[in-house]
């Protein structure tokens, strides 16, 4: 079996070539590390392979591994569901949040970002296929958000995140990541700066890449098969 050293190096090098096989630059695609339910160790060997954006969905679990792991310069996004009740450690703790989808979670993290940190940056969840299990806003209430969210001042609104359903075939993933590239040149139409389309898994890498994604969230492609 492949080392997780040899995986992430196949990886970078098929993020590359999907890219120029749809006229991209790689160097436009982020690769975050999704270390969530992962130890330490394991993100010790990605950090050695030179990987230091990681993401993690439950706090319980990040927590302890982001403080072990603080003196080492590594960034570290919030992927996933937010809590009212836990926006405080995330505006502590991390640089990104990923799956915002509420105005309300949206003040909190702006009103307990500490002072001495820059900007937290986030991404609005959409959810484009109506699946009830899944976060995130409808396509026609993303306006009416950001332009709220402006007012917050410890925030700074960077992009578009979304997931199609797991069932979702190729010519799917590519009407759902096609739809959040529009969504964003629309809003950028309209005035706003945004920047990152947060799109592609392991299962949909390459339609969200040829899709225009700009941060690829990668488990299962690094670390194995989750236990
Ligand atoms: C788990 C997870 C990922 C990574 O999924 P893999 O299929 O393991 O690559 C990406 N994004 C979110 C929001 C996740 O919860």
């Amino acid at each position: 079996m492949a080392t997780l050293k040899e995986r992430l190096s196949q990886l970078r090098s098929q993020i590359s070539s999907t890219a120029r096989s749809c006229d991209r630059d790689p160097s436009d695609i982020t690769l975050l590390a999704v270390s969530k339910t992962r130890p330490v160790e394991d993100i010790l060997q990605a950090v050695a392979a030179g990987q230091r954006a990681f993401g993690e969905n439950y706090l319980q679990d990040a927590l302890p591994k982001i403080s072990r792991l603080q003196n080492l310069d590594l960034e570290w996004h919030f992927i996933g569901r937010i809590q009212s009740n836990k926006t405080r450690d995330i505006a502590e703790n991390f640089s990104w949040v990923h799956a915002l989808d509420k105005f309300k979670h949206a003040r909190r993290l702006s009103d307990q970002r500490p002072p001495g940190l820059p900007a937290l940056n986030v991404c609005i969840q959409l959810n484009l296929t109506g699946e009830s299990s899944k976060g995130g806003i409808r396509a026609d209430e993303l306006a009416g958000l950001l332009e709220k969210l402006q007012q917050l001042p410890h925030l700074q609104v960077r992009g578009l995140m979304t997931m199609p359903p797991a069932s979702a075939d190729e010519t799917r993933q590519h009407q759902v990541f096609g739809t959040l590239r529009e969504l964003l040149k629309q809003m950028n139409q309209r005035g706003h700066n945004l920047d990152t389309l947060s799109m592609g898994m392991s299962g949909d890498m390459q339609a969200a890449i040829c899709e225009g994604a700009t941060i690829v969230r990668i488990g299962t492609a690094i670390f194995g098969p989750r236990i």
